[in-house]
This record gives C-alpha cells, sequence and structure tokens, in this order.
C-alpha cells in the first residue's frame, strides 16, 4: 500500500499529530511526502520517501504518481485560511485525483476515516 502525505505549514503540528497516532499502520506502508512534510514525517520516526517540497514542485509530483495509478491514497493535510504561491498546483493535485478515483483525505477528520478504512479493507 503506498500513501502520499502532503501538510500546508499551518497544518503541520495536526500532520505530525496524526501521524504520531497511527504511527503502527504508517510503519506498515510505503509512505512518499512532499520535501519539509516528509522531513516531519522522519522525526516522527517514519520511513518516506522525500519527494520536492510542494511549492517548488512536489505536489505536482504526487499528483504525476496519481495519474499513474502508483498510489492507494493522499492525505492532503490543507491550510484553507492560508495563501499559497502553489495554488494551481493544489487544484490540479484534487483533479488528477478526482479524474484517477483516487482517494484523496484534505482535513485530519477525514484523513483518519480513510486510513481507517483502507486498513481494514487490507487486513480482509
Ligand atoms: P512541504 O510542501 O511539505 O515541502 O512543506 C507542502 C505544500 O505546501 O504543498
Amino acid at each position: 500500500m503506498k500513501i502520499a502525505v502532503i501538510a500546508h505549514d499551518g497544518k503541520k503540528p495536526e500532520m505530525v499529530a496524526f501521524l504520531m497516532r497511527n504511527k503502527s499502520k504508517l510503519n506498515a506502508v510505503d509512505l512518499v511526502a512532499t520535501g519539509t512534510t516528509g522531513k516531519y514525517a522522519e522525526n516522527s520516526g517514519l520511513v518516506v520517501t522525500k519527494l520536492l517540497s510542494g511549492p517548488v514542485g512536489g505536489d505536482a509530483q504526487i499528483a504525476a504518481m496519481a495519474a499513474e495509478k502508483k498510489l492507494d491514497m493522499v492525505l492532503f493535510f490543507r491550510d484553507p485560511l492560508g495563501k499559497h504561491p502553489h495554488e494551481p498546483d493544489v487544484q490540479m493535485l484534487m483533479r488528477i485525483c478526482d479524474v484517477h478515483n483516487i482517494p484523496i483525505a484534505t482535513n485530519p477528520a477525514t484523513a483518519q476515516l480513510l486510513l481507517d478504512a483502507i486498513w481494514k479493507k487490507h487486513q480482509e
């Protein structure tokens, strides 16, 4: 199972809390993340493949993986109150996930529901 994680700066604390809460599950999956998010994940003790930082192409790299159906799920801790120079990439990532029917969570509550559901499905 391969899961991509992205967190905008304003949501990195919530992302770290999510990772810590779900460490046992996330230890068993192949994790990829945008650059800075990936560093936080590593500091939380997880093994993760780090891509470019979001604003310089990391979101686009994750979208490309989604388009190639190389991801089972995207956990995107978006900050709806912040301004992001790479907003077009953010929109593109969400659009590509919808085009290819890749599950994408955009807040911690949905991320938890999705992770629990996909985890249960893989245990069956
Ligand atoms: P970052 O990118 O993990 O490199 O901070 C996240 C984003 O803003 O898309």
